[in-house]
C-alpha cells in the first residue's frame, strides 16, 4: 500500500488541472505546463491515444453532403414507401428514433429497421422501441437480435481482464471493438437481405472515426474478429458474426452516418418524438451514457489511470467555448460532473444494478476486478502519478 503524502500531491508547476480545460496532469501521461495548460490547450494538434480533434472542414461537408441528398433521392427513385430501402440500427435510443422517423415521413422511404441485444438492454430502451414500432406500424419490418450476446459476454470478459496498456483506456477500446461488432451484424443483415446500405444514427459529434461514411475497406477490416487472441477462444459457430477473409470487399454495403450531415438540433429531436408519442417524456435524454459495460470500463480507467475518461471529451467542450466567460463557466460545471462521478464510483452507487448484473454474466465480481487493475497498475511506471490524482479526486482537491 502506497501513501501519498500532503506535499506529494502538490505538482512540479503547482498546477493540478488544466486552467483552461479540465484535464488533470498525468492523466493519460498529459502535462500541465508551466502557464498551467494541458497538452491540448497549449498545441491544437496535440495526441493522444485515447483524443484527438477532429474538424470536418466545409468543403468535406458540403461533398457528403451532396452525396447524402444523391443517395435519398436515388432510393426514393427505387424503393418509394414500399419496399425496404436500408438496413438501420435502431438501439431505441432517441437518435435512432428520430431517425426511423425521418426515413418514414420526410423521406417516405421503408428501413428495415434492426435492433441488437448485447445482453445489457435497459428496460427504457426496450419500451421505447416497442413503443415506436406500434404506433408507426412497423411490427413487421423490425428485428431483434438477441442471439449474439454469448459473443458480447465473451469480448467482456477477454477485455476486461486482458487490457494491458500504459498508454490507452478501457472505455475506448472496448467502445470501438463492440460497436465495430454490432456494424458488422448491421452489415451481415443488409448483405442477407441484398440491401446496399446501412444507416447509423450516430450524433454530429460521433466523428472520432469516421465521418459520414465508413469505406468498404475500414467495414471489412473492422468486420474481422480482433484482437487475434480473442478470436481464438471463439466457437466456429461464433465466427459466424463477423466477415470472412474471402469476402469481396466491393460488394459490402455502404455503411452511412446520416446525422454527420443532415440537420440535427438535439432538442427538436427529442420534443419531435416525444410530441408523437413515439417514446414517453424524459425517456430520451440518457445523462452520460446509458451503456452499462461503458460505466463499468468507466470504473476500470479511473482506478487504472486516474480519470475519467470522458474528461477528455468534456475538455474539448470547454475549449469550443467562445468567450471566456462561457469557458470559465463551462470549466466549473464540468470539474463538478466529473468529480461527482468519480464519487459514486469510489462509494460503489454507481449504477448498482447494472454492475451487479454485468459482473453477473461475465462470472466474476468486482473485487476480483479491482484485484487484476491494481496488478496492471502496479506495472505501470506512472503508478505514483495515478494513485495521486486518485487521492486528489478523492479529496476534491482539483483545481
Ligand atoms: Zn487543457
Amino acid at each position: 500500500m502506497v501513501i501519498i503524502t500532503e506535499s506529494e500531491l502538490n505538482t512540479e508547476n503547482g498546477f493540478n488541472v488544466c486552467q483552461n480545460c479540465i484535464l488533470t496532469d498525468g492523466f493519460f501521461n498529459l502535462r500541465i505546463n508551466s502557464e498551467g495548460l494541458c497538452d491540448f490547450c497549449a498545441d491544437p494538434a496535440h495526441i493522444n491515444p485515447n483524443w484527438k480533434k477532429v474538424q470536418i472542414n466545409d468543403s468535406l461537408r458540403k461533398e457528403k453532403q451532396d452525396d447524402w441528398n444523391k443517395v435519398i433521392t436515388n432510393l426514393q427513385e427505387k424503393f418509394g414507401d414500399s419496399e425496404y430501402c436500408c438496413v438501420l440500427g435502431f438501439s431505441g435510443g432517441k437518435d435512432s428514433t428520430a431517425l426511423v422517423d425521418t426515413f418514414v415521413n420526410e423521406y417516405h422511404l421503408k428501413p428495415f429497421l434492426v435492433t441488437i441485444d448485447t445482453g445489457y438492454m435497459t428496460d427504457v430502451a426496450m419500451n421505447n422501441i416497442k413503443q415506436t414500432l406500434k404506433k408507426m406500424n412497423l411490427e413487421d419490418d423490425h428485428v431483434f437480435i438477441n442471439s449474439a450476446i454469448p459473443i458480447f459476454t465473451s469480448l467482456y470478459k477477454y477485455l476486461f481482464f486482458n487490457h494491458d496498456s500504459n498508454e490507452k483506456g478501457l472505455t475506448l477500446e472496448i467502445c470501438h471493438i463492440c460497436t465495430d461488432i454490432l456494424h458488422t451484424i448491421l452489415v451481415k443483415e443488409s448483405i442477407n437481405r441484398g440491401l446496399d446500405y446501412v444507416m447509423i444514427a450516430f450524433s454530429p459529434d460521433q466523428i472520432a472515426r469516421y465521418f459520414y461514411e465508413t469505406s468498404q475497406k475500414d467495414t471489412f477490416e473492422d468486420g474481422l474478429p480482433r484482437p487475434p487472441e480473442f478470436k481464438e477462444l471463439l466457437e466456429e459457430n461464433e465466427l459466424e458474426w463477423f466477415l470472412t477473409e474471402d469476402i469481396l470487399i466491393e460488394e459490402l454495403p455502404r455503411v452511412l452516418y446520416p446525422y454527420h450531415v443532415i440537420e440535427y438540433d438535439e432538442k427538436e429531436v427529442i420534443s419531435r418524438i416525444e410530441s408523437k408519442g413515439l417514446i414517453d417524456k424524459g425517456k430520451g435524454n440518457p445523462v452520460v451514457t446509458n451503456c452499462h459495460v461503458v460505466k463499468v470500463a468507466l470504473m476500470y480507467d479511473l482506478y487504472r489511470y486516474g480519470g475519467i475518461t470522458y474528461a477528455l471529451q468534456y475538455a474539448e467542450l470547454v475549449r469550443q467555448k467562445t468567450t471566456k466567460e462561457e469557458r470559465i463557466k463551462a470549466r466549473k460545471e464540468l470539474l463538478i460532473v466529473l468529480l461527482l462521478f468519480s464519487r459514486t464510483i469510489f462509494r460503489g452507487t454507481l449504477n448498482v444494478e447494472g454492475f451487479n448484473r454485468f459482473f453477473k454474466r461475465i462470472g466474476t465480481t468486482k473485487e476480483e476486478l479491482l484485484k487484476a487493475i491494481e496488478f496492471q497498475r502496479q506495472k505501470d511506471p506512472n503508478n505514483l502519478i495515478i494513485l495521486k490524482n486518485l487521492e486528489l479526486i478523492k479529496k476534491m482537491q482539483l483545481k
